[in-house]
């Protein structure tokens, strides 16, 4: 065995390099191994990197809500200064339409009163008067674009929607995974790259460490599952699927780049848009371009994937999202080349992560993010930490759940709700909403 750390965490995206940081904070000495060349370059380089609090359950968006305050003051988030860069923050606001899906937003609204978070309520002619290049008019349902009915509105308006201005989007997730790396190493965690792990090491009934492709042992007396969308793998590895009630899967998505109808713009005058009638979510992206991604709707097939082995390319489905948004943005342009992402998500039964501890001693994950977890990143590292502080000091969690207070909005987290041994959360939009 080479030398001993207090806990391997597997994976370095953002949410990985986050937990690194609160247990190095803790006084614990954190080894970070990642099969890839350096931090976020997983799934969260792909990430939207959206900072939004519309989330169905009032968890989601107490969660939410805590992370916005890491984001809005990152230098004091890290104590540090990357001289790589600094990622940034943009706030832009976020425009959600109502639906029937969403409940009219009903839910949503009740969580942000209760959290004392302002909002605005505006009506189909409100939005169209503040956003000119937005028409209201109803698509819903999305529809397939092969459906003759396809573009076809299915009403006079939307139903209105709301504007929460406390949201935007961070301008290089995977620079702000870097970020968080420097600011870990700065508390004395390490990291290791082109490191695969290819075995949870036992003895006695708990983990005793991992070996890696090359053969290398490294013992600690925690591992922490934080490998994004191969998180199901490395849980097989650990032997610990069994004892999960909801599991994780690969889930391929493409995002679309297109530019922004001429004369608009679009960086400056038009706020992330979460549109559930259309069933697409969009905000600026740098050189005045649309950046369209899916609100996952059903009548879409899903394509769960080897996460090792899927197609890269753009497909249908980024024709099919520009098309959609295209029925929102009047002289949407719309490129014979596609531009944008292809890139996984680790989804849930319920598309609610799993934060927690597993049936095999000493082994912890951090997965199922479901696609909506980027913004939530510190608030989950500071969660592993008192989870696995605690867990590791004798505490019963599958019994009785560790709770902790969300430091900025004050709340109580109770840990239990992020079970691998929950039920389905009916709650949830089963969509990249959560
Ligand atoms: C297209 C897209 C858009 C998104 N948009 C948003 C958004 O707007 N807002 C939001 O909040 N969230 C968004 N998300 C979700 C968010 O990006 C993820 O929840 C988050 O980045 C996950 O971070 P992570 O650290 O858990 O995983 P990752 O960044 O995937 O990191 C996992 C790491 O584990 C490593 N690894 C895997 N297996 C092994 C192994 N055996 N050995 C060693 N290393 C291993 C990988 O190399 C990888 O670097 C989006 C995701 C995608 C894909």
């Amino acid at each position: 065995m080479g030398k001993a750390y207090d806990a391997v965490i597997i994976g370095s995206g953002i949410i990985g390099c986050c937990t690194a940081f609160e247990l190095a904070k803790k006084g614990r000495k954190t080894l970070n191994v990642d099969k890839l060349a350096a931090a976020g370059q997983g799934s969260t380089s792909g990430s939207c990197a959206i900072v939004r609090l519309h989330y169905s359950t009032p968890d989601g968006v107490a969660m939410a809500r805590e992370g916005f305050y890491y984001w809005l003051d990152w230098e004091k988030y890290l104590g540090v200064k990357d001289d790589t860069g600094m990622a940034r923050y943009v706030n832009t606001g976020c425009l959600v339409m109502k639906t029937a899906l969403n409940k009219d937003l009903k839910n949503v609204m009740a969580s942000l009163d209760d959290l004392g978070v302002g909002y605005e309520e505006l009506d189909a002619a409100t939005i169209r008067q503040r956003w000119p290049l937005l028409n209201t008019r109803r698509y819903f349902p999305a529809k397939p674009l092969d459906d003759p009915a396809f573009g076809n509105p299915t009403g006079e308006t939307i139903a209105g929607g709301i504007y929460v201005p406390e949201s935007g989007y961070v301008t290089d997730p995977q620079l702000s995974a870097h970020n968080v790396q420097v600011a870990a190493e700065a508390r004395g965690a390490e990291f290791r790259y082109h490191a695969a792990v290819v075995e949870i090491l036992k003895k006695d009934g708990r983990v005793r460490g991992v070996r890696l492709a090359d053969g290398t042992e490294i013992a600690a007396p925690v591992v922490v599952n934080v490998a994004g969308p191969h998180s199901y793998i490395v849980n097989r590895m650990a032997g610990v699927e069994e004892g999960m009630r909801i599991r994780t899967r690969a889930l391929r998505q493409e995002v679309c780049h297109v530019p922004s109808p001429e004369g608009v713009d679009y960086e400056k005058d038009v706020p992330i848009i979460s549109d559930g009638d259309i069933a697409c979510y969009s905000r600026p992206e740098v050189g005045n371009h649309v950046l369209i991604g899916s609100e996952d709707p059903e009548c879409d097939e899903r394509e769960w994937v080897d996460p090792d082995d899927y197609n890269r390319d753009f497909t249908r489905q980024w024709t099919t999202q520009a098309m959609r948004q295209a029925q929102r943005i009047d002289r949407l342009p719309i490129p014979n080349q596609p531009q944008g992402v292809v890139d996984l998500y680790d989804v849930t039964d319920d598309w609610i992560p799993i934060y927690d501890r597993s049936d095999l001693p000493g082994f912890y994950m951090a997965v199922g993010t479901s696609g909506n977890q980027y913004k939530n990143a510190p608030v989950v590292g500071v969660l592993m930490a008192e989870l696995i502080e605690k867990v590791e000091a004798g505490h019963d969690h599958d019994r009785t759940p560790v709770e902790f207070t969300m430091k900025n909005t004050k709340r109580t987290c109770n840990i239990g709700f992020f079970s691998r041994k929950r039920e389905i959360n009916p709650d949830s939009s089963f969509s990249v909403i959560g």
